[in-house]
């Protein structure tokens, strides 16, 4: 069987979301870099994001890891701090809205599965109970120190200021309202045993509900990568049509799913374009 033609699958696509009756959007870090963020594949665009870690020679798993939060705490927080700001103050790309219009018709609307830990679906104003956030969230943090009970709370009062020639968070740390011990991003990092998941094992419960009511569902999967496939497998299993948008890792997980080799925005727009 020959592979359809970039308007064939448009056009499968935009029949299979009028007959559909749930969205669930699977979104990995090529979702946000149409927002201007960086993601973190490779140390090429890492270093030049983060120069003071280039000169360190410190890769992403060993930064995005609690073992820099007890070594190094004032630039693991300056890398964080960055991030935190950084997704603040970005406003996201018309995919986020365009994926609500679609969604807005279908019976059961939509469901976001996401690896970024950004809150940029929020931002967008898609409802916190339909996200789960696979990896967690920046804009939560939790304590330092395994140990300590206080579980998760949001970032919301600190407002990191960072030095970022050199990385280094310069304001007060957060601290846990608990210990007062030193507080980390609640988000799963490389050789992270201590990770707090509860507010995802929440969100697994609501998404869980979700699919068991959807009849005819949608996956559209938009910039979710190889290296850590979590976000391809969870929407590859769930059934029903299968569309991924993917400028790059644009594999074909089954004979029926449909690809668009295209950025995220690109093919959402494509696919909105013909079906609003
Ligand atoms: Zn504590």
């Amino acid at each position: 069987m020959n592979s359809p033609t970039p308007d064939e699958t448009i056009a499968r696509a935009v029949t299979a979301l009028k007959e559909a009756d749930g969205l669930l959007v699977t979104a990995g870090a090529g979702m946000g870099v149409d927002s201007g963020l960086p993601d973190f594949r490779g140390n090429e665009g890492m270093w030049a994001a983060y120069p003071a870690l280039g000169r360190a020679r410190l890769d992403f798993t060993r930064i995005a890891n609690p073992a820099a939060f007890l070594a190094n705490p004032r630039l693991a927080w300056g890398f964080y701090g960055h991030r935190l700001k950084l997704y603040r103050e970005t406003r996201p790309h018309e995919g986020f809205e365009l994926l609500q219009r679609i969604a807005a018709p279908l019976a059961h609307g939509l469901f976001v599965f996401t690896s970024n830990v950004d809150g940029q679906f929020q931002k967008a104003g898609f409802p916190e109970a339909r996200i789960l956030e696979c990896h967690g969230s920046i804009h939560h943090l939790q304590c330092l120190s395994s140990a300590c009970p206080s579980g998760i709370w949001p970032a919301a009062g600190f407002a990191p200021i960072v030095d970022e020639a050199g990385c280094l968070l310069t304001n007060a740390f957060p601290l846990c309202p608990a210990c007062g011990g030193i507080a980390r991003p609640n988000i799963l990092m490389f050789d992270d045993w201590d990770w707090l998941e509860d507010r995802t094992r929440q969100q697994r419960l609501r998404i869980d509900d979700w699919l068991a009511r959807v009849r005819r569902p949608v996956v559209i999967e938009a910039g979710a990568g190889i290296a850590i496939p979590t976000v391809r497998h969870f929407g590859e299993r769930v059934g029903g049509t299968f569309i991924r948008i993917n400028p790059r890792d644009a594999q074909r997980p089954r004979q029926d799913a449909l690809v668009l080799e295209l950025g995220a925005l690109d093919g959402i727009r494509r696919l909105a374009g013909r079906l609003l």
